[in-house]
């Protein structure tokens, strides 16, 4: 802005100056003289002026003889009072008028408030744009980007994610010889994606693999894409991506992608919307544009995976995921060893005990519970951290988290071990189930309390009846362990049963599965229309009757499952005992530790009693 500026100020000078020389040349050429009051007073007296103007503040005139040329001689003065004239020639005081200023003095009082002026705004706007990052500084995202050369975190530094770290071995193997690496047609993914709730280490694990790689680091935060003007963050994602070339071999970190990489589609409420979409848009085109060869790899990170527009997840693209969990009872201890190598520790401290106390604490929780640790053993000055001081870092640590997320009391995290251990076996047990890849207690949201993670084995788009109900089977597994074991059932089955009964109402309103309704197709497919979280409206097409033999159906195929999980677990209820136990000891099993657990469980002896068949009647 400001070399425009300058010249814009240069031109109305020179304009204000012409402006003023022209005046005074045609008010010299009309042979104006200007004369002292006195001298025009004594001209009066002596009977020398023709006539005279009189305003506020002058008196113009012109002499009865003319000039030398013939022309009339025209002279100006100042007007002085009367009184004061009179006074001051009775006292005989040579007295006149102030000189008329010349040109100078008249272009200084005109451009002096104008030059204080434009200081003044240039100096507030220069202040503005300062604060503002700078609007002429648009697209250049120098002031947001970080760029780090070397990096000291190195793998060490990150326990507990040993999974995680396994899949980024690639990827540094290949920063490390980006040439060697392609030699025999390998090729790295263009794009990883951490994934997992905050605190679990993902940042750390982006410098880390930075580090371990010995490459630049350039990274940026989703959240400061989100700018006021529109192409802003267009501007920037271009501008990171240049540099990363000219930086190669390098890593691209975009922390919460999710800031920026939300799911784009019809949203009620515009505005802000246009340049989101922009700004992704342009993160796509950079992904499709960029050539892995070149020796740039992009990570990022984000803790809300569902809400990212598919299109950043499509092949090419960030097509590999990477989880990166809440840490078990074995990843705690590795954590707490990282950051306790930090404080100076009583010999005597036993790790694990703190690591038993901190199911479902992550990796930045657990630096905090060190930290705090230390804080108390300053305080009481001691010369080392105590177990003390640590379990009663935990203590307020806990009441911090309780609300956040839920940290479990004993008796509750043995029924969430019983119940995922229901889901489990009950799993293991159907015929044709997907196989059990892991079991937790550790929680993972506000949602689920324990996980049971079962992995198909192949893309489904079929779904047979007897696959559905052995899907609610397996659904209602964990509440048929509650009310066998426990005694008790609890509110932990909550999102079980929305599912089971999705899956029923499918059944009976859509797939046309029951034999009391027929093969009548009452509801369409209700997906949503409107982009994730919006459940499109859909008036009931069908007779209360109906409705009511539907929910009749939908919850005999319910209570059929649960009746039929039941059976399972009280055939096995030794097994489903004993691998509980050890899941409450350990938090999480395999799903061969498990098998080994359970014994190799058979199918299951009594088949489910199979639905009565539709009648094809013609
Ligand atoms: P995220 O990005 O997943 O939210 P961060 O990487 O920012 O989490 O972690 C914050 C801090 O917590 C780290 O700086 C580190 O001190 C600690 N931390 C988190 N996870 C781990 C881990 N797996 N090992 C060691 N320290 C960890
Ligand atoms: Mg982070
Ligand atoms: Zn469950």
């Amino acid at each position: 802005m400001s070399r425009e500026l300058h010249f814009n100020l240069w031109y109305a000078l020179i304009a204000i100056a012409a402006v003023l020389a022209i005046q005074d040349y045609l008010a010299a050429r009309a042979g104006v003289e200007t004369i002292p009051y006195s001298q025009f007073e004594s001209a009066l007296k002596a009977g020398e002026i023709a006539d005279v103007t009189v305003s506020d503040t002058r008196i113009e005139g012109t002499y009865k003889k003319p000039g030398a040329n013939g022309q009339s001689r025209r002279f100006t003065t100042v007007r002085v009072s009367p009184d004061l004239a009179k006074n001051l020639s009775d006292a005989k005081v040579t007295f006149s008028g102030e000189p008329a200023p010349g040109l100078f003095e008249r272009m200084l009082g005109w451009l002096l408030p104008v030059a204080l002026f434009l200081g003044l705004w240039m100096y507030l706007s220069q202040r503005m744009l300062q604060g503002r990052g700078g609007v002429m500084a648009i697209g250049k995202s120098k002031a947001k980007l970080f760029m780090e050369k070397s990096i000291a975190t190195t793998f060490d530094d990150v326990a507990g994610v040993d999974e995680a770290k396994e899949e980024l071995r690639e990827i540094i193997a290949f920063l490390k010889d980006p040439k060697g690496y392609g030699r025999l047609g390998a090729h790295v993914p263009k794009g990883v994606l951490l994934v997992g709730p905050p605190g679990t280490g993902k940042t750390l694990l982006a410098r880390a693999v930075a580090g371990e790689a010995g490459v630049p680091f350039l990274s940026i935060s989703g959240s400061e894409f989100v700018e006021l003007f529109v192409g802003v963050g267009a501007a920037r994602v271009r501008d990171l991506f240049e540099q990363a070339r000219g930086q190669a071999p390098c890593i691209i970190f975009i922390d919460e992608l999710d800031a920026l990489g939300r799911a784009r589609g019809i949203s009620p409420v515009s505005g802000g919307q246009d340049e989101k979409e922009q700004t992704l848009n342009q993160l796509l085109t950079e992904l499709d544009g960029f050539d892995v060869s070149s020796g740039v790899v992009l990570l990022a990170a984000t803790n809300r995976p569902e809400i990212l527009d598919p299109a950043l997840l499509r092949a090419g693209r960030f097509d590999r995921q990477i989880l990166v969990d809440r840490p078990d009872k074995p990843g705690r201890i590795a954590i707490l060893k990282v950051h306790l190598r930090k404080v100076q520790l009583d010999p005597q401290v036993a790790i694990e005990e703190i690591a038993a106390l901190t199911t479902g604490f992550t990796g930045a929780d657990l630096a905090n519970l060190v930290n705090e640790a230390a804080l108390l053993a300053t305080r009481r000055g001691a010369p080392a951290v105590r177990q003390q001081d640590l379990n009663d870092a935990i203590e307020r640590i806990v009441a911090g988290l309780e609300k956040k997320t839920r940290v479990l009391g004993a008796s509750e995290r043995r029924a969430v071990a019983c119940h995922e251990i229901g889901h489990a076996l009950v799993a293991m047990s159907v015929p044709g189930s997907d196989p059990v890849q892991k079991v937790s207690i550790i929680p993972r949201g506000i949602a689920a309390l324990g996980y049971t993670i079962q992995r198909p084995t192949e893309d489904r788009f079929l779904m047979s009846r007897t696959e559905l109900a052995n899907k609610m089977t397996v659904l209602l597994g964990g509440r048929a362990a509650e009310s066998l074991v426990l005694e008790d059932i609890s509110t932990g089955a909550a999102d079980d049963l929305a599912k089971a009964t999705a899956i029923a109402r499918s059944m009976v309103l859509r797939y046309g599965m029951v034999a009391e309704l027929g093969q009548v197709s009452y509801e369409g497919d209700t997906a949503p229309m409107l982009g994730p979280g919006i459940e499109s409206w859909q008036p009931r097409r069908y007779s209360e009757s109906t409705a009511a033999l539907g929910d009749q159906a939908v919850r005999a195929l319910v209570d059929a499952a649960f009746t039929r999980a039941r059976g399972i677990l009280a055939a096995r209820r030794v097994a489903l005992e004993r691998a509980a136990a050890e899941l409450l000891r350990k938090e999480t099993l395999t799903g061969a530790e498990l098998a080994a657990l359970l014994g190799s469980v058979p199918a299951e002896t009594t088949p489910a009693p199979a639905p009565p068949p539709v009648e094809h009647t013609p």
